[in-house]
């Protein structure tokens, strides 16, 4: 049997998305939070014989009073991922994104058998806003993605370059939050969801503590949210999820103590790298850091070699790694290590 034969060329032709194999160590590659939330399952009426809720009714409850919109304006997704799937099969490519960003905009878009349409960031890892715009004039792309903060280089792209951007293109525009918690702006871009009606809020748990659950969602228009709906599997949220994520939501002080914690170590982080002769730091407003370093693909087999998980980038910008704020111990010894390494 010839397998390739069975399967479309795009997906013959992709490297799918590469999580770190390596998972024993000190672990400062996945952008996770060092801290769990404390998982206590006493929720008497999960009855794990039926299906979870399909609408997931009170966890839209009780996130619609914490971002002050309706629940019929969030969707929910196993992770941010799968939403990033119902999306592009919704709304069909073109596929316009900045890069570098998240992987899995572009390994999505493929897999799917629609065309991409990428776009340098500029110097200061800005949205190049001249050929953005004539991209989206010539090339009609059918969906946007900005990952703000961006997903590798930390930085949030301009709120007015975004804006305008959202403005004006026609198609739907996905500001993809994820760091959001990290990035030290208020509320983010979901107040201006009830204004413009083609933004579209990506939010995820896994970054501050709840990786391991999978949960994601969506926040805007709810017309533009019923024919999302439409390709989301029945039960994509399962009933533990819902269960731990409707527990997280009541213990916010959790959450708030864990992000001032990484926001403190994220500060001595950037400071101490930048200490280091030979490395460039670049400022972040996620829990990550990016940094340049000579020969970095050796110093990211190096830390390997020691224990120390985090991020080789340099096929995406040349001698680039990222490493994920960890815990003060963690921290510590990821610089000691480099250190030596270096
Ligand atoms: N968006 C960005 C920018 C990310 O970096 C990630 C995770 N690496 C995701 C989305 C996916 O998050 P989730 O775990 O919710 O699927």
């Amino acid at each position: 049997m010839n397998i390739k034969s069975l399967i479309r060329n795009e997906v013959i032709e992709l490297q799918g998305y590469r999580p770190e194999v390596q998972r024993s160590g000190i672990k400062l590659d996945a952008n996770e939070s060092p801290y769990p939330f404390p998982v206590k399952l006493n929720d008497k009426s999960l009855e794990i014989n039926r299906y979870p809720d399909p609408e997931a009714k009170a966890l839209k409850e009780a996130l619609s009073k914490l971002l002050k919109v309706e629940p019929e304006n969030i969707l929910q997704g196993n992770g941010s991922d799968e939403l990033i799937y119902y999306l592009i099969s919704v709304t069909g490519g073109p596929v316009l994104y900045p890069v570098p960003t998240f992987s899995m905009y572009g390994i999505i878009a493929r897999v799917l058998g629609e065309k991409t349409l990428v776009i340098s960031l500029d110097r200061d890892f800005d949205i190049p806003m001249e050929s953005f715009l004539r991209s989206i004039n010539k090339d009609r792309p059918r969906i946007i993605f900005l990952s703000s903060p961006n997903n590798p280089t930390g930085n949030c792209f301009s709120e007015e370059r975004i804006l305008r951007i959202v403005k004006e293109s026609n198609c739907l525009v996905v500001v993809d939050e994820a760091y959001q918690p990290y990035a030290e702006n208020g509320e983010g871009f979901i107040p201006y969801t009830k204004r413009y009606k083609n933004l579209l809020v990506m939010r995820t748990f896994s970054k501050i503590g709840l990786a391991g659950i999978r949960l994601g969602f969506l926040v805007g228009e709810s017309r533009v949210l019923d024919q999302i709906n439409k390709a989301r599997l029945p039960y994509n949220v399962n009933s533990l999820t819902q269960s731990i994520a409707l527990e997280a939501l009541k213990n916010r002080s959790f959450f708030k103590d864990t992000i001032k914690r990484v926001l403190s170590e994220r500060k001595r982080l950037t400071e101490a790298l930048s200490r280091i002769e030979g490395i460039t730091v670049f400022p972040s407003r996620a829990n990550f850091i990016l940094f340049r370093v000579r020969n970095g693909g050796a110093v990211y087999r190096r830390l390997l070699k020691k224990g120390i998980i985090i991020k080789n980038l340099t096929s995406l910008i040349p001698d680039c790694l990222r490493v994920t704020v960890g815990r003060p111990e963690e921290n510590n010894a990821f610089l000691r290590a480099l250190k030596e390494v270096l």
